[in-house]
């Protein structure tokens, strides 16, 4: 597997479950050619969720330590920032603060509400809750720039009860289509998040063709790939199945981020 994996939570997030090191070298292992360490930090985030935070030159000397005892293996530095619309100003600052190769903007919340705890999901229909979250990432995306990754755009069906489990154009197109709209205009990627299409409750999520279709045709050119990683088990999940995927959709290659610029390589 000649990629990269973009999206990793290593011992400096506080749900993450493996050492930089370790990752490293099973990385290395799975014939994976660099990683980014995506660090959680969500800012002003509601309930006890300020947790979610690192510290980023602690994180990032860390990598420089690792960068020199693995020479020919790239790792890259970044992070997972956690967007609310309330917040983009200190979200720009902590962008602009530390020099990160990448970033992974997410939006985790909803109208300030985490959905993974509490009663978001019980209180509202399937429709208005997948609208809602869309809503808040377009409202996001298009005030916030200072990003490379839009992560896991389906976010809000990984952990929802409900039976239907995918943001699909047919369904959301209208609103998809705004994000879409913003970040093909842009230069940003949409993130494969492979920990989503994975089964939780008896129910698995689905990736809906369609909606990379769409970004393609609005002028969408970087698909990245990031399993979400919070343990060794799971770094490069699926990434092949995932590949001749987002190529049966029109994309030519994968890309990830070093610097803030683009590198693409070509799917084969
Ligand atoms: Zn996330
Ligand atoms: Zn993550």
């Amino acid at each position: 597997m000649k990629q990269f994996d973009t999206h990793i939570h290593s011992e400096f997030s506080p749900d993450g479950r493996m050492s930089m090191e370790d990752a490293v070298k099973r990385s290395i292992n799975l014939g994976i050619k660099g990683l980014a360490f995506t660090d959680h930090f969500d800012v002003d985030a509601p309930g006890d969720n300020n947790r979610f935070n690192f510290d980023p030159h602690k994180q990032q000397s860390r990598i420089d330590e690792l960068r020199l005892r693995f020479p020919s293996f790239e790792i890259i530095k970044g992070i997972e920032l956690g967007l609310q619309a309330g917040s983009l100003d200190k979200a720009n600052t902590l962008a602009g603060s530390h020099n990160f190769d990448t970033i992974i903007a997410s939006i985790h919340f909803v109208d300030g509400e985490d959905p993974y705890h509490g009663d978001f999901y019980s209180r509202n229909s399937p429709k208005e809750a997948y609208k809602k979250y869309i809503l808040n990432m377009y409202e996001c995306v298009k005030n916030f720039r200072n990003f490379d990754i839009l992560g896991h755009f389906d976010y809000i069906v990984r952990y929802s009860p409900y039976k239907e489990k995918s943001l699909s154009m047919k369904e959301y197109g209208d609103e998809l289509d705004s994000v879409l709209r913003v970040l093909a205009s842009g230069g940003k990627a949409l993130e494969i998040n492979t920990n989503t299409y994975r089964e939780r409750g008896g129910r698995t999520p689905v990736l809906d063709k369609s909606v990379l279709i769409r970004f393609r045709e609005l002028g969408g050119e970087f698909i990245s790939m990031g399993s979400d990683a919070h343990d060794l088990e799971r770094i490069g999940e699926n990434f092949e199945p995932f590949t001749a995927f987002v190529k049966h959709c029109g994309f030519g290659y994968i890309t990830h981020f070093k610097g803030r610029k683009n590198i693409c390589i070509k799917i084969e």
